[in-house]
């Protein structure tokens, strides 16, 4: 399935490898966060946990963007996802850059 959308703002994130971290006794196997991912980073395991389930798995991890998809959709809260720079970091950098531009203006 091709992503119908992406997130608004992934071009202006920068990260340094995020990690997933899937609890896999928790997921029921919904396959949404594989279905919404736009990196295509997860999928479902062919393993089942004790409930009967195949867990989502980060199959594709390197190609994680950070973007939170995953987290938000899993209805379980079985993902989490942990990077080292924030789009946070990104946007303050951002701003003390413009903050440089206008100091080479009015000098
Ligand atoms: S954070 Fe985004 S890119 Fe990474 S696995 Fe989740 S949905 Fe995919
Ligand atoms: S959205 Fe949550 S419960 Fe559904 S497959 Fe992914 S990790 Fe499992």
């Amino acid at each position: 399935m091709k992503p119908w959308r992406k997130p608004f703002d992934h071009q202006d994130k920068t990260f340094s490898s995020p990690n997933i971290y899937i609890n896999r006794e928790r997921c029921k196997g919904c396959g949404y966060c594989v279905e919404f991912c736009p990196q295509k980073a997860l999928s479902m395991s062919s393993e089942f946990n004790s409930k009967g389930y195949n867990p989502a798995i980060a199959s594709n991890e390197q190609d994680c963007m950070a973007c939170g998809y995953c987290e938000a959709i899993c209805p379980e809260f079985a993902i989490k996802i942990v990077s080292s720079i924030s789009s946070e970091d990104t946007a303050t950098s951002k701003l003390k850059d413009k903050d440089k531009h206008k100091e080479k203006i009015t000098n």
